[in-house]
């Protein structure tokens, strides 16, 4: 099986995450993976926003480091990206960093419910146990559908996070997650087969498999990403993403050069 592209990694400047650009390209060439992509955690207007994104100010510094692993590793397409935070109400700096370099995709990730609070920070689990978890899944995936809506993004990330420590979705959101899928293939918007759930409480895939089998019904295209935080994350899983894929009937996946849409097969 050939593996497909990478499209979600993050570097140290997100304040999370180990090892240089250069060692994850290493990394992707030495499994032979085609292509990956640096999607790193999107500045928000203000530095102070969380602790777990790049600061503005080191923006320049970011694209600099993914040009440079562009140029060590030639035999390795590496694509230029951010993971962009969607809350209602941030379209226009979405749009601000959107302008600020030639990028080749963004991902459109809801971590956020509300302004202070992210479902899947490890720091802020306890939140759970105040919230109602069918609420939180309603605001979350009304998100998504508002991110997909936007034309922002070409990739919607990790499409079911809510379910990291555990919360899976109640069967009644069922029509709000269609709703989702609707509005990304309406706006041309693809999801990603994220792995890192596999490494989560959850010990899923990003999306479900229901959820992706709807996707496919629903004619929403895919990519694939391992979210590695650290070198060796960099393909995790894929061989089991890329049956999944299979199982719920893809038989291609997308790439993106320029905000420019291609597919592969699988
Ligand atoms: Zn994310
Ligand atoms: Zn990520």
């Amino acid at each position: 099986m050939s593996l497909p592209a990478d499209y979600h990694m993050h570097t140290p400047l997100c304040r999370h995450a180990t090892g240089e650009p250069g060692e994850y390209a290493a990394r992707a060439v030495a499994l032979g993976l085609p292509e990956i992509g640096f999607s790193d955690h999107s500045p928000m207007p203000q530095d102070n926003f969380d602790s777990w994104r790049m600061n503005l100010d080191k923006l320049d510094e970011y694209v600099a480091k993914v040009r440079r692993a562009q140029k060590d590793f030639p035999q390795l397409t590496i694509r230029l990206a951010l993971e962009a935070d969607y809350l209602p109400g941030y379209e226009a700096w979405i749009r601000d960093l959107a302008a600020r370099h030639p990028w080749d995709y963004f991902i459109g990730s809801v971590h956020y419910v509300s302004d202070d609070w992210a479902v899947d920070d490890p720091q802020k689990v306890s939140e759970w146990k105040h919230r109602d978890a069918r609420q939180v899944w309603s605001v979350y995936l009304e998100r998504l559908a508002m991110a997909a809506e936007t034309g922002l993004f070409e990739i919607i990330g990790h499409a079911d996070l809510p379910k990291k420590f555990g919360h899976g979705p109640p069967p009644d959101c069922a029509p709000l997650c269609a709703k989702f899928l609707n509005a990304a293939k309406k706006s041309g918007c693809a999801i990603e087969l994220n792995t890192a759930g596999l490494r989560k409480n959850c010990h899923e895939i990003y999306p479900s498999r229901e959820i992706l089998q709807l996707a496919f019904r629903t004619g929403v295209p895919i990519t694939f990403g391992s979210d590695a935080h650290a070198p060796e994350e960099v393909g995790m899983n894929f061989v089991e993403a890329v049956r999944l894929a299979q199982e719920a009937g893809y038989r291609q996946c997308c790439r993106f050069a320029r905000h420019k849409r291609q597919f592969v097969p699988i």
